[in-house]
């Protein structure tokens, strides 16, 4: 039955919990319980789960259809998370046990009452009237006892005598089953006064009863006034333990009996309902609820089986815990609780601290030897090859010195890709590349000048190369014929708001033939929203794309004498996303003046009315002409991405499942991203956490899933694609080019079931992040169920657009997920190594994406595709000036507003400011920051050098701090 225990539920849901009693306090539960989990998360509720025998299945009781308001009963895989209902579907279940050979499942069931569905509909009309009732168990006395076929579906009734007969369990050696039953009541032998209360508590007539499993061989165990129920065997079998109610109903005490000799033992004397108990594996003592502090409010509790000591509270949380029961090796426990998000009831789990258990029941030191033997493997654990001592080698091969940071196109990038590939080879993948496991692809690495840069400027000497001058990498090569120069203030063009009224550097200037002179940069001291809004305008690429729309031949940028900037010319870069075909270069503010001729001096003051927000209007430069050659030499270089391929062998092949993480890293930090301190430039970046962690998972699971194909258990309907991708740090490189190549020109939907992608899983700390859930509904149910035998804490991001290679794949209208496990200050610099990293973390994760890799390859339905606008502040980082240092934390909750910060990088503004882990940044520089959004937003409004204000939250407290930007640039 539910429960094992009505009345006590009865209350559930109508009286508020006695908070004066249950106040949450973790701190005690963490004495006994750890690694706290929910288990089931689908349908109004789940509870009553037990294991099998080896503790590799949970079986339980589940509300999870809408046209059946009743339990049914779910068979739960704890090594895939796979989960089916095995109950008929019509009428009530409940009180499932599983036969130790893992043959037959046993559960109560009134399936064969000609009217289970009518009564079905009953109950759901009565729930579509919106009335509402005390939750009550009516004893339906069509509950019987089936031994239910695994392998058949066949059922068989072992108990076919009128009354209700539920609560059923096998014996350790499946040759028996105890329950209980009020059937005296149906047989005429009862008394007047029985026959009395038993008109209004059908309850009252309950005893417990054994059978041979068969159903032969019945006996009654116990014959009391008042409920006994909920019986279960020791570990042994030599006892079963249940709970006895008193005549009343109102109180409930722990019994158990030794079945050779029918001797009983009440363990407890509380006084108050306690009920459901449950021996450990070790027979030591028992586990069971109680409501002892407080009516509503139902905790667990732990008594030695000989009742000597006072029972020890174990879980101290509101709401209701019951219906304990202990793994069979005796360190984990599975319960019941409404501490679940939405508070219906649903199945938890937890590692238990046996050791602990026992020195708080004071037992004596003789017992553990025994208790220790029955204590043994995990059982979470798999069969597959996922483990840390692989992860590990993966690892320190990747982020190892040879492979010199695994730079896209450079020796070490060919080793480590070798090295991918020859696991793949190992494992006997097929090669999914264009060149075996393979797939090269061609990109420009980087700029840097040839041999023919010069510039000539009337009236004056040649200016020197990379002095007073420099050819910017988004420009043109090529001769440049002599032309005129226009000067055009800061060279924007931008349109209004309602905000911010229109920006027009150019005016009615003629441009045409010309080059033109722009400041960098943009105003700096208008209003704030005007700075935000310019800032998108201002980027160098935008100004020469403006300046070549209006007809000029080249743009000559110049920094100015009052902008804040590290470097005064302005370096050379390179942007593979930008090139234009005009001249673009820089000058020195010097080389600016001279070019200017006699208003060579009003460059300072023009500047000053600009950056006021005045319109200084453009004007011709005087008697200047400016010619020359600029030359620019891309380097070419191959990038290569490793494909293997694990084949479907199934006859019809649906869309392919990939999953992916990569390979490449910073090198010695040449390349645009590193973080690497003064004192770090030039060493190794090993990229340990990015990306080796996810490059071990992937290969592991790759390996998990192959030896799984192997044995004949994959049941893969489509190909998994497993591939390490290159190219990443530079823009995701390796996995654009594999999307377009295999989208041709169009999108990947029907060409790929899904995207799965790891990148920097090796920092696990409180929970993992799994992001792009509103990619597809399909996540959060995978998550949820593949996450079953794993046993990750998450946090869901709904983010889709990911700086990583999930989204060359998501723009292609492939749902993703990608798994990450958040920033840290080792980030991107060469203290990224292999001895940080957490490996169990990456085991995990590694089992959880290859659990839901495999759900998608076994399924026939592909995850569907949502589309999410993407949130932009329209202000990416190249566009912010200023700098503040902070480093965000990825462990916040959606809902929260603020930006959560971990801290702020050594030296920098924000640290100077006193910003600490765990500041909420709500408020800066007048702007309200609810989001990351519109902390970028408000970022783009500071002026490097210009004291602003920062609003943070510090534990609840707000604090106003000031903060001075540094330059970006
Ligand atoms: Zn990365």
């Amino acid at each position: 039955m539910l429960w094992k225990c009505i009345s006590v539920l009865f209350f559930l849901g109508t009286i508020p919990f006695a908070t004066a009693y249950g106040q949450n306090d973790l701190g005690s539960e963490k004495d006994l319980l750890s690694k706290i989990r929910q288990l089931t998360f689908e349908g109004k509720r789940a509870g009553e789960g037990y294991f099998n025998a080896t503790g590799s299945r949970l079986i339980f009781q589940s509300e999870r259809d809408d046209k059946n308001p009743f339990y049914q009963i779910y068979l739960m895989d704890l090594e895939t998370g796979d989960v089916e209902r095995i109950s008929p579907g019509h009428g009530k279940t409940t009180c499932a046990w599983i036969h130790p050979s893992d043959r037959f499942a046993l559960y109560a069931s009134t399936h064969d009452d000609p009217d289970a569905k009518s009564k079905m509909q009953a109950e759901l009309d009565f729930r579509a009237s919106g009335q509402k009732r005390r939750y009550s168990w009516d004893y339906d006395e069509n509950f019987d006892i089936y031994a239910h076929d695994l392998r058949t579906g066949s059922r068989q009734n072992l108990t076919k005598a009128p009354g209700y007969d539920a609560e059923g369990a096998y014996s350790p050696d499946g040759k028996r089953v105890v329950f209980a039953s009020n059937r005296r009541a149906y047989s005429g032998n009862m008394t007047p006064d029985e026959a009395k209360i038993f008109e209004h508590d059908k309850s009252y007539m309950m005893d417990i009863y054994i059978m041979d499993s068969d159903g032969s061989n019945l006996k009654q165990l116990t014959n009391s006034p008042g409920y006994d129920g909920g019986p279960f065997f020791s570990a042994d079998g030599s006892k079963i333990t249940w709970r006895r109610f008193s005549k009343d109903g109102s109180r409930a005490e722990i019994f158990t009996m030794d079945l050779a000799t029918g001797e009983e033992k009440q363990l407890t004397r509380m006084g108050v309902m306690s009920w459901a108990p449950y021996f450990h594996s070790s027979g030591e003592y028992l586990i069971f609820a109680s409501n002892r502090e407080g009516f509503a409010n139902f905790e667990l509790f732990i008594v030695d089986a000989a009742g000597r000591h006072e029972p020890i509270r174990v879980t101290h949380t509101d709401g209701f815990d019951g219906l304990p029961v202990f793994s069979p090796d005796g360190n984990s426990l599975s319960w019941t609780s409404t501490r679940s998000a939405n508070k219906t009831s649903q199945i938890f789990m937890a590692a238990w601290n046996h050791s602990r258990a026992r020195n708080l029941l004071g037992l004596d030191e003789a017992g553990a030897n025994k208790s220790s033997q029955a204590v043994s493997a995990d059982i979470t654990t798999t069969k597959g090859a996922i483990d840390v001592k692989d992860i590990r080698l993966h690892v320190s091969r990747l982020a190892s010195d040879e492979m010199e940071g695994r730079l896209t196109g450079t020796e070490g990038e060919k080793l480590a890709t070798a090295y991918v590939s020859s696991v793949f080879q190992q494992l006997g993948l097929e090669p999914g590349g264009d060149e075996g496991y393979f797939q090269p692809f061609g990109f420009t690495a980087g700029v840097r000048l040839g041999q023919n840069n010069r510039l000539a400027i009337s009236n004056q000497e040649n200016p020197k190369l990379d002095e007073e001058w420099r050819p910017l990498a988004l420009s043109r090569s090529g001769e440049i014929k002599s032309a005129d120069v226009v000067f055009a203030g800061y060279g924007i063009v931008a349109p209004g708001t309602d905000k911010v009224p229109d920006y027009n550097s150019y005016g009615e200037l003629d441009v045409t033939g010309k080059w033109v002179m722009v400041l960098r940069f943009q105003p700096e001291s208008v209003p704030v929203e005007w700075r935000r809004h310019m800032a998108h305008y201002s980027d160098l690429p935008y100004k020469a794309a403006v300046a070549k729309r209006r007809g000029a031949v080249g743009m000559i940028v110049v920094t100015g004498p009052r902008a804040e900037a590290r470097d005064r010319l302005v370096e050379l870069k390179f942007d593979a996303a930008s090139q234009t075909s005009i001249a673009v270069l820089a000058v020195s503010d010097e080389l600016a003046v001279k070019i200017m001729g006699q208003d060579g001096p009003r460059l300072g003051g023009i500047q000053e009315k600009l950056d006021k927000g005045e319109l200084v209007a453009g004007f011709k430069i005087k008697d200047i002409k400016v010619s020359g050659e600029i030359d620019i030499m891309r380097e070419k270089r191959i990038g290569r991405n490793v494909i293997g391929l694990l084949k479907s062998t199934a006859d019809k092949k649906l869309p392919p499942v990939i999953l992916g993480a990569h390979v490449d890293h910073l090198g010695r930090g040449e390349v645009s991203g590193s973080l690497a301190r003064e004192d770090e430039r030039n060493a190794i970046h090993y990229g340990a956490d990015d990306n080796a962690s996810g490059v071990a998972a992937m290969l592991e699971a790759s390996q998990y899933l192959a030896d799984l194909q192997a044995k004949g258990k994959l049941g893969a309907k489509r190909d998994i694609y497993f591939i390490a991708w290159s190219g990443e740090e530079m823009g995701t490189l390796g996995s654009t080019h594999f999307t377009e190549k295999l989208a041709a020109g169009a999108d990947l939907k029907g060409k790929v079931a899904a995207y799965l992608n790891m990148d920097m899983i090796g920092h696990l700390q409180d929970k993992a992040y799994l992001q792009g859930i509103a990619s597809s509904t399909a996540w959060s149910r995978e998550i949820e169920r593949r996450n079953v035998p794993v046993g990750l804490s998450i946090a869901t991001k709904n983010d889709p657009y990911l700086p990583t290679d999930a989204t060359p794949f998501y723009m292609h209208g492939v749902p993703i997920l990608s798994a990450f496990t958040g920033a840290h200050e080792n980030y991107s610099s060469p203290r990224d190594t292999a001895d940080t990293l957490n490996y169990e973390g990456i085991r995990d994760i590694a089992r959880l994406m290859a659990g839901i890799t495999r759900s998608i390859a076994r399924s026939k339905d592909s995850p569907d595709y949502q589309h999410v606008d993407r949130k932009e502040s329209g202000i990416g980082r190249k566009h912010l000036r200023a700098y503040l240092g902070t480093i965000p934390s990825y462990g916040q909750d959606e809902a929260v507003k603020g930006v959560k910060l971990q801290g702020a990088v050594k030296g920098a503004p924000a640290e100077a400011a006193g910003i600490k882990n765990g500041d909420v940044l709500i408020g800066l520089a007048g702007v309200k920051v609810d989001t990351i959004h519109d902390f970028m937003s408000a970022l783009s409004g500071l002026k490097a050098g210009e004291m602003t204000e920062m609003i943070i939250l510090r534990d609840g407290n707000r604090i106003e701090m000031n903060v001075i930007p540094g330059a970006r640039e």
